[in-house]
């Protein structure tokens, strides 16, 4: 049977009552949002995507950007009961909410589920009690741990996220995140590479010498590997790089880092990389032809046609045929 395709409507609410100031954050920045939506604004946005969906959709609204659950609770409520009239509508299947893992109580808990909310997603970044200490996030990986049981034992899908090449994080660092996210019992992440945003505790640091970014290449490289512990345990990755608002995109907030709009791309594109260069190990074709899944075909080809140019070079044609029968990392060869 044929999957509903799932939607998130995106409702942003920067920094909003957040008294922490993570080294590297500057949500307005990050999410391109100079203004907070209020409750009542929900119910326009809300509609506003809804009839923009032309395919039968499972739709969530989502929460995001802040420490939904360190909003004052009358406050929380309010954007509740707006996102709630939707449920109740049956437009849309349920909410999502994106917070701290140090705040999350019985209390908060009981309030989401009162209104319908399905899944937390919580900002974890590292479980590296150096990483987190030298990044100012005023929690340790205990309290991921401790949010984590608590959210899963109410009934709410868990997400965590992460973050790769914080301040004192190591590719090994970064492995036992994502080995440490799949043993929580996470049933979604996130991976985003660290960027310097303009007018962070990150961008003195960096100014100063004292913190120095992953290169794209690097950041290409870590998440190739987080992405096969994820994959291995199951885990849904919903997102593989930072969201391109324009203000990255034009770069007016990026002062450095492994920004790239395509990074998902690029890191698909290594992994197939790897499956296609094991598979010729020593082989020394002329001619060889690769059946891809049709999803996997441009990742196969390369960004920007990378591993085909790769081929090339080592003087083999190559040609890449979809086949929709085949599953996500199968692939067929040919030599003729
Ligand atoms: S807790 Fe979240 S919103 Fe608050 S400063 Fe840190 S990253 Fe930004």
């Amino acid at each position: 049977m044929k999957k509903n395709k799932h939607s998130n409507i995106p409702i942003f609410l920067p920094e909003l009552a957040c008294p922490h100031q993570c080294v590297f954050c500057n949500q307005e920045k990050i999410s391109g949002i100079l203004s907070t939506p209020q409750p009542s604004d929900v119910q326009r946005i809300t509609e506003t995507y809804l009839g923009t969906m032309k395919e039968k959709r499972i739709v969530d609204i989502a929460f995001f950007g802040g420490s939904f659950t360190g909003i004052p609770v009358d406050l929380q409520e309010k954007y509740l009961k707006e996102a709630f009239k939707f449920i109740q509508k049956g437009l849309v299947s349920g909410i999502r909410i994106s917070t701290r893992p140090d705040y999350i109580k019985q209390d908060n808990l009981d309030l989401l589920k009162k209104y319908g909310v399905t899944t937390i997603e919580l900002g974890a970044q590292s479980t590296n009690n150096e990483v987190l200490n030298k990044s100012g996030r005023g929690h340790n990986f205990e309290a991921v741990k401790r949010a984590s049981a608590l959210i899963l034992e109410n009934g709410f899908q868990l997400g965590l996220q992460m973050m790769i090449g914080l301040p004192y994080d190591t590719f090994q660092r970064s492995l036992q995140t994502a080995n440490d996210i799949a043993a929580t019992g996470a049933q979604s992440t996130r991976i985003y590479p660290t960027v310097i945003i303009k007018e962070t505790a990150l961008e003195k640091l960096y100014n100063s010498g004292k913190y120095k970014p992953l290169s794209i290449e690097e950041a290409v490289l870590w998440a190739k590997e987080l992405v096969k512990v994820f994959e291995k345990n199951k885990i849904l990755i919903l997102r593989i790089g930072l969201h391109p608002s324009e203000e990255l995109v034009d770069g007016k907030s990026l002062i450095a880092g492994p920004f790239h709009p395509s990074f998902k791309e690029m890191v698909m594109s290594k992994i197939w990389n790897e499956l296609i260069f094991k598979e010729l190990e020593n082989k020394n074709p002329d001619k060889v032809t690769f059946r891809i899944n049709d999803k996997q075909l441009n990742y196969a080809v390369g960004f920007n046609g990378c591993n085909k140019r790769e081929l090339t070079q080592r003087g083999i044609i190559t040609r890449f045929t979809a086949d929709s029968s085949l599953s996500k990392y199968q692939f067929d060869v040919s030599y003729n």
